[in-house]
Order: structure tokens, then C-alpha cells, then sequence
């Protein structure tokens, strides 16, 4: 049974001791987490050391990076590699994030060469993909996320797919309130699952974790995620904010 997954994305945002006290918050708020479900934190670089510390020994509560290089050491002053975030015990990076694809220049082809080395090191691609709003409203935004999923992820092994969860993130609904519709995140999530059993199989592609990430808030997880083909969400915004994000993560089909 795939993973249902609540991810929080901290962006460029708090200090350590606003990101201390909201992790001390969180932990200490009743959450029913199951076997199958699971909760991740995706945190700035300087703040990795002291997540994987606090969330330490927390049941189906993981830490997550919100990038990585795609080299595995050496002269790349500011880059930070794989190997070091394996050394922290991190076990998930975001990759593809569309603020990453837009402002640093991001190509399908770079993180193609980020999700190997991930897979290199047993760390798990959380891997976005989605269209922005011209995209939306030509009526292409298939042919959009099916080109990224191709460039990116399809000269995977099987084996190796079942080691990336997908976030499909309609860019026009990040950080902009503008929530896609129930119905507009099903259809594309179902779309990508058929996509994947296509290529890989039935069994493979039912086996992907698909969350979704778009202005998801207390307000509209339970809806959300409860479409068939949602696994979840990849939650910027409303996973700064303590009780927002607890909800969230009980709004995750179990
Ligand atoms: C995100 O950061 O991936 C995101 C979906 O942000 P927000 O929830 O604020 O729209």
C-alpha cells in the first residue's frame, strides 16, 4: 500500500529558534500518525542537524532537504551534496521545486542527474513537477508534466521509481491561495499514475506516493486528500503555522 505523506516546505523561511519552537509545538500536539502514513519536514540547510535531532526516534516522522547538488564532492563552493545529507541521516530531498526550476534555472535534464545521485545514496527524491498558469489555460498542462516526467524520472529502473514520491504542484497555485479544485488534482494525478503504469506497470505505478501541493491549508486537506489518486500534500504556507499543519497531517486518508 503506497504512503500517505504530509510535507511541510519551510522555504527561505524563520530563524532556528521560530523553526525550534515550531517543531517543539508540533511534536508536543496529539497527531495520529499510522504505519502507513508519514510526516516530513523539509527545513533550510543551517537547520537540518537540529531537526533530525529533534524528530529523532519519532515514528513515520522524516527530515527532508529542500535541495541538493547533482555532483558528488569537491570545488563547488555553497553547494551542499548527497553524501553529506546521508551522513545527518536525512532521508528525503525535494528536487524540482518550481521556485528552483524558475529563479535558478532548474532543467529537467540537472535534476535528472540530482534524482541519480539521491538514489545513490538511498536518499528519496520528493520529486515536483506541474504547470504554470499559460500552460493551465492552453489546455496542455499534460503534455507539460508528461515532458518533465520523461526528461527527469523515466530512465529509471522499476526498482528505482519506487524509491521517488511525485508532488504535482500546479505553479499557478503555489503560494497564491488559489487552491486547485478537487476535481483538477484527481484528474491530474490520475493521469500521471496511468502515465507511470504505462511505462512501468500496474503494480509499480499503484505503489507511487502522488501528493499534491498547491495552497493546501486545514481548510482543504481533508478534501483533497481524499481523492483516490492524492497521497497527501506538499504544504508551504500553512506548515509554518503550528495547528495548520497538525490538521493537515490528520487530514491524511489512513
Ligand atoms: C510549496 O511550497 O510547495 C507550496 C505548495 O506552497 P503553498 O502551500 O504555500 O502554496
Amino acid at each position: 500500500m503506497r504512503k500517505q505523506i504530509a510535507a511541510a516546505n519551510w522555504k527561505m523561511n524563520l530563524t532556528l529558534q521560530q523553526g525550534e519552537t515550531l517543531l517543539d509545538t508540533i511534536i508536543a500536539t496529539p497527531h495520529s500518525l499510522t504505519d502507513n502514513q508519514q510526516a516530513v519536514f523539509a527545513v533550510p540547510f543551517p537547520y537540518l542537524a537540529m531537526a533530525q535531532q529533534k524528530l529523532a526516534g519519532k515514528k513515520n516522522v522524516f527530515v527532508a532537504a529542500q535541495n541538493c547538488y547533482s555532483k558528488k564532492n569537491g570545488a563547488y563552493t555553497g553547494e551542499t551534496s548527497v553524501e553529506m545529507l546521508q551522513s545527518l541521516g536525512i532521508r528525503y530531498v525535494v528536487l524540482g521545486h518550481s521556485e528552483r526550476r524558475e529563479y535558478f534555472n532548474e532543467s529537467n535534464q540537472l535534476l535528472a542527474e540530482k534524482v541519480n545521485i539521491c538514489l545513490e545514496y538511498q536518499i528519496q527524491p520528493i520529486f515536483c513537477c506541474g504547470e504554470p498558469l499559460s500552460i493551465r489555460e492552453a489546455n496542455t498542462q499534460n503534455a507539460y508534466v508528461t515532458k518533465q516526467l520523461e526528461e527527469s524520472l523515466y530512465h529509471l529502473t522499476a526498482e528505482q521509481l519506487q524509491h521517488i514520491v511525485i508532488a504535482y504542484e500546479p505553479i499557478w497555485a503555489i503560494g497564491t491561495g488559489k487552491t486547485a479544485s478537487s476535481a483538477q488534482a484527481q484528474e491530474m494525478h490520475a493521469f500521471i499514475r496511468a502515465q507511470l503504469a504505462a511505462r512501468y506497470g500496474a503494480a509499480v505505478a499503484n505503489n507511487i506516493s502522488i501528493l499534491y501541493g498547491g495552497s493546501v491549508k486545514a481548510a482543504n486537506a481533508v478534501e483533497i486528500f481524499g481523492q483516490t489518486d492524492v497521497d497527501g500534500g506538499l504544504v508551504g504556507g500553512a506548515s509554518l503555522i503550528a495547528d495548520e499543519f497538525v490538521s493537515i497531517i490528520n487530514a491524511l486518508k489512513k
